[in-house]
Formats: structure tokens, sequence, C-alpha cells
């Protein structure tokens, strides 16, 4: 079984990812991997910031590793909170904060369109590729569920009427934007042979 480092500390995204990769390959969180750092994210846009995260890693341990970065993007705030999701509402603010800024952020609209856009950075034998998912949906004006974390309470999926918090991982993992990202990354894995070899 090869073995990949997930660049994340995040509790939630390791679980997510464990569920849809543990046949293929072993994840390997940072801690696990000896490293016990919050790597910085100081980059305008997801894919800057998921290739500092993975090239950060690989420098430090010359493995082959994995970082993603996500955001929450609402066409009504012109794409906002986008990059900047986990701290919408300012440093080390909590999930219900950016929540509630959100939703009197969209108070006066009725535009509630948003999608979340996954990017995955790989970096695999030394070289870099970018993998990409997107979930498209609404934002609802009142919290529904306690399961999975940051905006599930008020995202719903398009083809869906439940938010993501009124889920389970499993039927999240039919529509999210982290596993369509997964999906497309597992493919690459499975066909890639090595860089040197045919
Ligand atoms: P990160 O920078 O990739 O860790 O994600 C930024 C923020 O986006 C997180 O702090 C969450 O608020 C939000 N986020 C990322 N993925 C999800 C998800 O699957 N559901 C809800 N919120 C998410």
């Amino acid at each position: 079984m090869d073995t990949l480092i997930f660049a994340t500390n995040n509790q939630n995204k390791i679980d997510e990812v464990r569920s849809l990769l543990h046949k293929h390959f072993k994840i390997i969180t940072l801690k696990e991997s000896g490293i016990d750092m919050d790597i910085p994210e100081p980059y305008d846009t997801l894919e800057a910031n998921a290739s500092e995260k993975s090239k950060v890693i690989f420098n430090i341990t010359n493995k082959n590793c994995f970082s993603e970065d996500t955001g929450l993007e609402v066409a009504a705030l012109h794409g906002e909170p986008g990059v900047k999701s986990a701290r919408y509402a300012g440093d080390n603010r909590s999930f219900d904060d950016n929540i509630e800024k959100l939703l009197l952020n969209l108070n006066a609209t009725t535009n509630k369109a948003a999608r979340f856009r996954t990017v995955i950075s790989l970096i695999l034998d030394g070289d870099e590729y970018l993998f990409e998912g997107i979930c498209s949906g609404k934002i609802i004006n009142d919290r529904k569920g306690d399961n999975g974390f940051g905006y599930d309470p008020v995202f719903v999926p398009d083809g869906s009427d439940k938010t993501f918090a009124e889920m389970a991982m499993s039927e999240k993992n039919n529509f999210s934007h982290r596993k369509k990202a997964m999906a497309k990354l597992i493919t690459f894995l499975n066909t890639y042979h090595g860089k040197n070899k045919d």
C-alpha cells in the first residue's frame, strides 16, 4: 500500500479523505509524520495556498504528499468568502461567527447561489499536479443539522433539500467538492506508473 502525507491538521478533512481513499492508499497525517505546525495560507487563490502547503511539507519530508484548500464562493458576494472562508469573520473566529457574517451579508439579496470549490495539490516523485472539485448549491437563511463543519449547516447542494450538516458523511460524499477533487486524484494515482517508467 502506498503512503501519502495529507498536509492538514483538520480532523474533519482527514476523516472525509480517509473514508474515500483508504482502500487504495494509506493516508498519514501531519501529526503521524511527526510534524507539528500550522502551515500558512498567505495567498489570494486556493491554488496558490494548496500548492504552498504541499511544497512546505515536501521540502521538510521529501515524501509524496498532498494538500487541499477549499473555499465557499457566493455569487452575490462576488466569490467571497472564497479563499478567506476560514477567517471570514476575522482571525481565530468560530465557524458560527463566519456563518453569522455570511447570513448578514446575504440578508438583502434573493440570489443565494453558492458553491464550494476544492483544489488539491499533489506532489508525487517531485512533480506537482492540481485537481479541482466543485459542488454547486445555495445558502439558506437558518442553520439546519449538527453534522460536518464550517458552513455545512447553511449549505444545500443542488439535487438535495438537506443541508450538508443534515447528512451523514457518506451522503455528503455523494455531492461533495472534496470528494470530486479526490476522485480525480484517485484516478490519477491509479493510472500513474512512475515518472521514469512507461
Ligand atoms: P480550508 O482553508 O481549506 O481549511 O477551509 C477554509 C474554510 O472553508 C473552513 O474553515 C470551513 O469554514 C470552510 N470549509 C471547507 N470545507 C468545507 C466543507 O466541506 N463544508 C463546510 N465548510 C467547509
